[in-house]
């Protein structure tokens, strides 16, 4: 009882953050967090907790904004909310394989099925991470979860591997370990 009170009034997100996000307007881009700045590897490299009660909440929608923004002055596919300074569980991917290549919000995102098998992605890259592509180990496919921004519960199969035709499983994955602290560095083939 006095437990469900209290995390009633839980706020989604701490001053600290809301203070972050709303510096800006929604056009506004965050900088990008960079990986070769002490400070920023820090926090590039501490995994993220999770969203509550997240749904219609304004913060949010300022953060995803803001983050659209900064991912399309990037010219990226994907980003990653550490990236901008806030350590929460929710990245922004672009569906590569779908009409128009929407932005779509992942929030508490999980991986929830893969295959055994891996393959050498080319030429990874990453905005936190300055002049450097290298082959990243990932899976071909994968099974993932995901909350929308209405708190909707979303389950799909992602595929695309290649850059010689779409990679959105690849950019789920990459945004994906962001969250967990984890750089595509970490993951490059042997050549
Ligand atoms: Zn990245």
């Amino acid at each position: 009882m006095g437990l469900a009170a209290i995390s009633c009034k839980t706020p989604v997100f701490s001053k600290a953050e809301k203070a972050l996000i709303n510096e800006g307007s929604a056009e506004t881009a965050f900088r990008i967090l960079q990986v070769t700045d002490k400070q920023d590897a820090v926090l590039l490299r501490t995994p993220c907790t999770g969203l509550n009660r997240f749904a219609d909440d304004p913060t949010l929608g300022r953060l995803v904004a803001r983050m659209t923004t900064t991912l399309l002055t990037g010219n990226g596919v994907g980003i990653a909310a550490p990236q901008v300074g806030i350590s929460r569980n929710i990245f922004l991917f672009m569906r590569l394989d779908l009409p128009g290549e929407p932005i779509v919000t992942a929030i508490n995102p999980r991986i929830v099925n893969h295959p055994d098998t891996t393959i050498c992605f080319e030429r990874d890259g990453c905005l936190s991470i300055p002049h450097f592509q290298g082959n990243s180990i990932r899976y071909p496919w994968v099974e993932v979860e995901y909350y929308n921004e209405k708190g909707e519960l979303i389950r799909e199969r992602l595929e695309g591997y290649s850059r010689h035709d779409t990679f959105t499983s690849i950019i789920f994955q990459h945004e994906y370990d962001h969250l967990q602290g984890i750089l595509f560095t970490d993951k490059l083939c042997e050549e």
